[in-house]
């Protein structure tokens, strides 16, 4: 089973992105965000927690994330493996990702990370907005707070991974299809 991780500050494209890779090698898409976002909308007590700290752009706990990963995991075994976006985003989480795949003997396969410089977060974001109509893509404070979440709290993640060799950075400035083509080559080593 691979596991990657689509890595990368918010609007650097990791949706866009994933829809095509999941595709091409057969994975099972993950994000964090779509699944807190869908508990929101179907209105259960834990999209009533994280929904306060989602529109604050703040981070939900770890445990609720590392619980939403692990049985999803559980449940979908007739893949190749799995893409997990927007998660591990703390290193606490990277850390029980970890353990979460000891347990059968699996690691994380490679991190892809799409960089974009800090002035094209607000701008990609902006025009997300205005197609996708996330609550926490309209309000300029949020966006702040979800940037600077990003660089505190998520970042360090860049080392952690620098650390076990599994990380790989690829510009996420150009265009989608720019990316993709990147994002493939890549890929296809593994
Ligand atoms: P995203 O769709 O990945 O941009 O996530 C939207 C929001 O959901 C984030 O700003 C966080 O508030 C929350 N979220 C998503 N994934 C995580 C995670 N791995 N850990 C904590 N909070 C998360």
């Amino acid at each position: 089973m691979k596991y990657f991780i689509l890595f990368g500050p918010p609007g650097a494209g990791k949706g866009t992105q994933a829809t095509s890779m999941v595709e091409k090698y057969s994975l099972r898409h993950i994000s964090t965000g779509e699944l807190l976002r869908k508990e929101i909308a179907e209105g259960t007590e834990l999209g009533l927690k994280a929904k306060s700290l989602i529109d604050a752009g703040a981070l939900v706990p770890d445990e609720i994330v590392e619980g939403m990963i692990e049985s999803v995991f559980n449940t979908e075994k007739d893949v190749a493996g799995f893409l997990l976006d927007g998660f591990p985003r703390t290193t606490a989480q990277a850390e029980a990702l970890d353990m979460i795949l000891a347990k059968s003997g699996d690691e994380v396969t490679s991190v892809v990370s799409i960089m974009i410089p800090d002035e094209m977060i607000k701008e990609r974001i902006r025009h997300r907005a205005a197609i996708e109509g996330r609550a926490d893509d309209a309000n300029d404070t949020t966006i702040e707070n979800r940037i600077r979440t990003y660089h505190d709290k998520t970042e360090p993640l860049v080392e952690y991974y620098k650390g076990k060799g599994k990380y790989n950075e690829i510009d996420g400035t150009g265009t989608i299809e720019d990316v993709r083509t990147k994002i493939f080559t890549l890929m296809d080593k593994f």
